[in-house]
């Protein structure tokens, strides 16, 4: 039976990065060694990082004095090192759910942390949209898609450089980089498996913090050392590049947005339509990329069997987080849009049992 990959990360990957990865687990670029037992200084290896580099530059139009660092650790170490090296005494965060907290959680240990506004009078089921900001704040620090809450956040129109937790939808819809001081974005979920994150960094909004940074921290020890430091993931590393040849290929980044729309789309209409669902996010902040939703009021006795049902159709992963309940379809790039309409179908066919 054909499985449907709701997992919100580790995620669906495209069948072009899979296959691709395999291929060189066995024979590297014709090298006859797999790609994890190459040295990452060898030719072979450092025209994939160069590669995944341009790649990303490209895809997401990034100005010019911009470095593009992978690196490790996931989103969560970011969550230091964002205010490790740009937080002078005091950072703006818009709180918009469990992965902003954690972030202002980190910054908290540099300095003093501005919580613009929070949705967790409400479940994080919407975006906080009027707010302040200090002006003598470094940056404001906002998660643009929130993948336990399903909502989206556009860039926020303020008069300080802003960083963004891209971690669920980077690559994904266009982004205006230049607004941005930082984007960083765990792989896991657009781009590869775990153990790469991706880091998109302004280059002069460096070296401006008076802290000593350790040298496994500092961006510029990265940008320097062209993401190779230290030993880089470079299976990771690899797979990423194939998603991103996959996505040029798919038309970049404007184009893959058109196909999320219409994904998004189609699920959103029928839970809306469906007498037994319900989404949690409202309507004008819903995400593309994480569509939570759960039973109806009146059905939610319902809720274990059609979780049951779906599995029966192999829908794997649907399972809302514990702090929302109900389901969560993450629908992510490579989620073709049959395996949303297989959703949908499994949807129908459920109301008419009940
Ligand atoms: C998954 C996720 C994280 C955590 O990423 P790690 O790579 O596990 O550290 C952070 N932020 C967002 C928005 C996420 O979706």
């Amino acid at each position: 039976m054909k499985k449907h990959n709701f997992y919100a990360g580790p995620s669906i990957l495209p069948e072009f990065t899979k296959e691709k990865t395999a291929e060189a687990v066995v024979n590297f670029a014709g090298t006859g060694l797999s790609v994890m037992e190459v040295s990452h200084r060898s030719k072979e290896f450092v025209a994939v990082m160069d590669e995944a580099v341009a790649l990303v530059k490209e895809l997401l139009k990034v100005p010019e004095g911009y470095s593009v660092l992978f690196l490790q650790g996931g989103a969560s170490l970011q969550f230091l090192m964002a205010p490790y090296n740009l937080m002078g005494a005091k950072a703006a965060y818009l709180n918009t759910g469990v992965w902003s907290k954690k972030a202002m959680k980190e910054a908290k240990f540099f300095g003093e942390v501005v919580e613009v506004a929070s949705s967790g009078d409400a479940n994080f089921n919407y975006v906080p949209k009027q707010f302040d900001t200090p002006a003598d704040a470094s940056y404001l620090h906002y998660t643009s898609n929130n993948t336990i809450f399903g909502t989206k956040v556009d860039a926020p129109e303020v008069n300080i450089p802003l960083i963004a937790d891209m971690s669920s939808d980077i690559f994904s819809r266009p982004v205006d980089v230049a607004k941005h001081d930082l984007i960083y974005a765990g792989a896991q979920k657009n781009l590869g498996p775990s153990g790469a994150t991706l880091v998109i960094v302004k280059d002069e909004a460096l070296g401006k913090v008076d802290r000593p940074i350790p040298t496994m921290l500092d961006y510029r020890i990265h940008i320097q050392n062209e993401s190779m430091f230290n030993t880089p993931s470079t299976l990771p590393v690899f797979a990423c590049l194939q998603t991103l040849r996959w996505l040029k290929e798919q038309g970049g980044v404007e184009a893959i947005e058109k196909v999320n729309i219409e994904k998004a789309a189609l699920l959103y209409d029928e839970i809306d339509r469906n007498k037994l669902f319900q989404a949690t996010a409202v309507k004008e902040d819903r995400s593309l990329m994480n569509v939570t939703f759960v039973m109806t009021p009146e059905f939610v006795e319902l809720e274990k069997e059609f979780n049951d049902f779906a599995v029966s159709r192999g829908m794997i992963g649907l399972k809302g987080h514990r702090s929302v309940g109900g389901f969560r379809a993450s629908i992510y790039n490579a989620m073709p849009v049959d395996s949303v309409q297989a959703l949908v179908d499994t949807m129908q066919e459920f109301e008419k049992m009940h």
